[in-house]
């Protein structure tokens, strides 16, 4: 789940989804937009479940999925025999794996995907704000009883000069706007180098990291990625931070993956449940 200012986005629904999001006392009925990297179990099971929640709780806002187009079908198959009137506008648009996308867009965020190699098609995706304006300062608004048309001027980055020849600069008038972030979650993958073109420089990167670098052999037969080769990942995008996740249940605990992928890039993470994190612009 990311927050960004109040708009909820959910990065894949795996069985227990629900659960979870009520443990952390997430506004469920807030998600606006849902996001399904590929169709293995582990990453949508849930989702059947969230969008019948969502019609029970009386949800009528319309809700955003993206996916691959079979999940369209899917949920068509389960509606229909179910015979389940759903109360609520379900937009849905199909991810492809062919080049990256913009599946999202508004004033204030954008959502990409992008290709990533797994055993069936799959995508990675990319949350990014957007720049803000920047904000006037407020002694220079009442020193100079600034206008609101040159208030806007200067927001777009202009000099206001006035009739009697003042000139109000905005270098000096404005505070820099805080630098955008952004998040990439790159699902379930093995490792490939072109993902790091796609991520480069995000703030946040989830990456899996199924197995210890010891396995790096059964990693790539099952299109996963080692945790030495996540750290790797992480470094070559040259990205703020990483969370590594989709451990095998073999480990006992991320420990040795943690330490392996810490080994390549220190600033690295493991995701458990319950964990939030704020994320930081890296400038
Ligand atoms: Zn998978």
């Amino acid at each position: 789940m990311v927050n960004v200012h109040e708009k909820q986005f959910l990065f894949d629904c795996g069985e227990g989804t629900q659960i979870s999001l009520r443990k952390e006392r997430v506004r469920m009925m807030r998600i606006d937009h849902i996001a399904i990297s590929h169709l293995h179990g582990d990453h949508y099971f849930g989702l059947f479940g969230l969008l019948s929640t969502f019609n029970l709780l009386g949800r009528t806002r319309a809700l955003n999925l993206y996916g691959p187009p079979l999940l369209q079908e899917l949920i068509s198959a389960q509606e229909a025999a179910g015979e389940m009137v759903r109360g609520y506008p379900l937009h849905f648009h199909a991810t492809s794996t062919d080049a990256p996308a913009v599946l999202f867009e508004d004033a204030t965020v954008r959502l990409e995907s992008f290709p990533v190699r797994h055993r069936i098609p799959t995508t990675g995706f990319i949350l990014r704000e957007k720049p803000k304006e920047p904000g006037v300062k407020r002694a220079w608004v009442a020193d100079w009883n600034l206008q609101p048309t040159e208030i806007l001027s200067l927001k777009r980055g202009e000099d206001v000069l006035r009739e009697d020849g003042t000139l109000i600069p905005f270098a000096e008038a404005c505070h820099a706007p805080p630098p955008p972030r952004s998040y990439a979650f790159a699902a379930d993958t093995r490792y490939w180098a072109k993902v790091a073109d796609w991520v480069r420089g995000v703030d946040l990167l989830y990456h899996e990291a199924t197995f210890l670098h010891a396995m790096k052999d059964r990693a790539e037969k099952t299109f996963h990625t080692t945790a030495l080769q996540a750290g790797r990942m992480a470094k070559e995008a040259n990205v703020g931070r990483l969370v590594i996740g989709h451990i095998s249940a073999r480990y006992e605990g991320p420990g040795l993956l943690l330490e392996e992928a810490r080994s390549v890039f220190p600033d690295t993470v493991a995701a458990e449940d319950g964990l939030v994190l704020e994320v930081k612009s890296r400038c």
